[in-house]
């Protein structure tokens, strides 16, 4: 249904192709006596919801809606309580990161000791010899102000290999163990495009390993997990998404494997969230040989776009910029494809009818991937690509030009400023008014995400409005307030935003008749807030095509 369409239209056209009686167009539940934000222009407020078979029904005064009501139909008092459309997480690793937090110990903790103490723990309940895995460790955050070292992994466990992965996922940590396991000693060479950090007085691995270093662990750890693991990472990381208000998300590096986790948690009824899986590039010739492309699926599983990769990180600093990071004079950061790679794998997605997601954080890193982008639709045009540049941080004048005319797609991280502060020094106070640049895309009419990028940044949709109106960290320090957004604007960019990224704009991110029911119900009114405490608003309910997914 467009948004074009009336009501008695839809009515019209379902009534002429269901199979159901009548009487199954009522409602089966009504939500009234809410203050419903619906993110459709035509009727921005309303006060009721009635709900039909998972879709909204009638969106209305409550008055209105309750006449609908049958005998016997489910009805709920909202007490005048903020309902805002499901929230759309546009880029972020749910699937895998779900699978790291039912294996792995969660190391996002603010002490060297207190990771100590939570490697001791999974080591006591591991068989000797088997590996200790952690995820989400990130040196800044430390109270210590120093990395992990070899020795602190060696005195929390001993017995078992101990390998940590940074929050950033692009660095990692290890005890001795674990680098004899992986065969690792100070006679190793570094790997080309990756470096082993080592003891200056022996030469032995001093703990940190980055970048290429990391194949090195990842042939040593024996990887058992089975087709019910990966089911059971969605199943877990689907209740952690609901409680916050995400109904949708992409998976912006998924695999086949991915893909089938999605289809056999759906199956199962744990799914609670709708996925748009994108495909790596390296899995895109046998997808194309399937006969798959974008769009496949339906609205819970669906595929995305192909995953192409430009340049570095912004939270490990290593985005490839046109000017170099802050006191580090000679450092541009690193393109991690050429230009002629994306093309290539670009060039076949795009003719086979492939949405393409490129992450470009870097203002170089952009420039690369809009020519690229540029170059398919002047060679090969195609109506509505919606290009997307995953991350998109560090933009410019001419760049935002570039973009608004190819009607591309940026995903910038919606909650780094807030909760990545003390990593923002790096690109320095002026850069910073040019990256997550919501302000200077939403005045240019394009139309960008809300994203998390979680594991990497944090998911939570109510520390991505504070932090993208606010601009401001947990400290107080304030970061690029040129680029502040309004909470409308905020929300908007969290919802709709968010279907239009992946084409189904018209299938949800707005509360309106016709679309699928998902919504959030939230113990505060933003819209009454202080902006500064945003983040603390409760969710209390979530509801995903007419279910619960979360109730507190
Ligand atoms: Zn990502």
């Amino acid at each position: 249904m467009t948004n074009g369409t009336t009501r008695r239209e839809f009515l019209g056209s379902l009534a002429a192709f269901s199979l159901f009686p009548l009487e199954q167009e009522k409602p089966d539940l009504i939500l009234h006596n809410g203050h419903v934000v619906t993110v459709n222009p035509a009727e921005p407020t309303a006060e009721a919801v009635a709900i039909a078979r998972g879709r909204f029904f009638a969106v209305g005064k409550s008055a209105d809606v309750l006449n609908l009501a049958a005998p016997g139909i489910r009805k709920i008092d909202l007490g005048g309580k903020t309902v805002l459309p499901g929230f759309i997480d546009a880029h972020s690793h749910p699937a895998q990161a779900g699978l790291m937090h039912l294996r792995m110990v969660d190391c996002d903790l603010r002490s060297i000791s207190a990771i100590q103490v939570a490697l001791r723990e999974r080591a006591a309940k591991t068989p000797p010899g088997d590996w200790v895995l952690g995820f989400k460790y990130d040196d800044t955050k430390t109270e210590d102000g120093r990395p992990l070292s070899v020795a602190d992994l060696d005195a929390a466990v001993p017995d078992h290999p101990v390998h940590i992965q940074h929050r950033g996922g692009h660095t990692t940590y290890s005890n001795s163990l674990a680098f004899r396991k992986a065969g690792i000693n100070e006679k190793t060479p570094d790997p080309p495009g990756g470096k082993i950090d080592r003891d200056p007085a022996t030469g032995k691995p001093s703990g940190r390993v980055a970048e290429a270093a990391n194949v090195l662990f990842e042939n040593a750890i024996p990887s058992h997990f089975t087709r019910d693991d990966y089911r059971n990472g969605v199943k877990l990381i689907s209740k952690m998404l609901a409680k916050t208000g995400i109904t949708s998300a992409t998976e912006a590096q998924g695999n086949p494997t991915d893909l089938r986790a999605y289809q056999d948690a759906r199956d199962s009824g744990e799914l609670l969230y709708r996925a748009y899986c994108f495909i790596n590039y390296h899995f895109i010739d046998a997808m194309i040989a399937a006969g798959v492309r974008t769009g496949l699926g339906d609205e819970w599983v669906r595929v995305g776009a192909m995953k192409l990769v430009c340049d570095g990180s912004i939270s490990e600093r290593t985005a490839r910029l046109s000017t170099p990071y802050e006191g580090r004079p000679t450092d541009f950061g690193i393109l991690v494809m050429t230009e002629e790679e994306l093309y290539t794998y670009g060039r076949k997605a795009h003719l086979a009818g492939w949405q393409i997601g490129t992450h470009a954080n870097g203002d170089v890193g952009i420039d690369t991937t809009l020519r690229v982008y540029e170059r398919l639709q002047r060679e090969s045009p195609r109506p509505d690509p919606r290009f997307r540049l995953e991350h998109c941080t560090v933009v410019n004048d001419s760049l935002i030009a570039r973009i608004k005319t190819l009607g591309a797609i940026p995903t910038p991280f919606s909650t780094y400023v807030y909760y990545h502060g003390e990593k923002m020094r790096y690109y320095g106070t002026e850069r910073l008014n040019q990256m997550f640049a919501l302000r200077s895309f939403l005045d240019a009419g394009i139309r960008a995400t809300q994203a998390s990028d979680y594991p990497p940044g944090e998911f939570i949709p109510m520390m991505a409005l504070q932090s993208e109106v606010t601009r401001t960290d947990t400290k107080g320090n304030v970061w690029g307030p040129k680029q502040k957004i309004t909470v409308e604007e905020a929300i908007r960019v969290g919802t709709l935003n968010g279907a239009y990224a992946s084409y189904e704009e018209n299938l949800k991110g707005s509360i309106e008749a016709g679309k699928l029911a998902d919504l959030v119900v939230l113990g505060r009114d933003p819209f009454k807030e202080n902006p500064s405490t945003l983040v603390t608003i409760p969710v209390e309910r979530t509801m995903a095509g007419g279910r619960w997914t979360f109730e507190s």
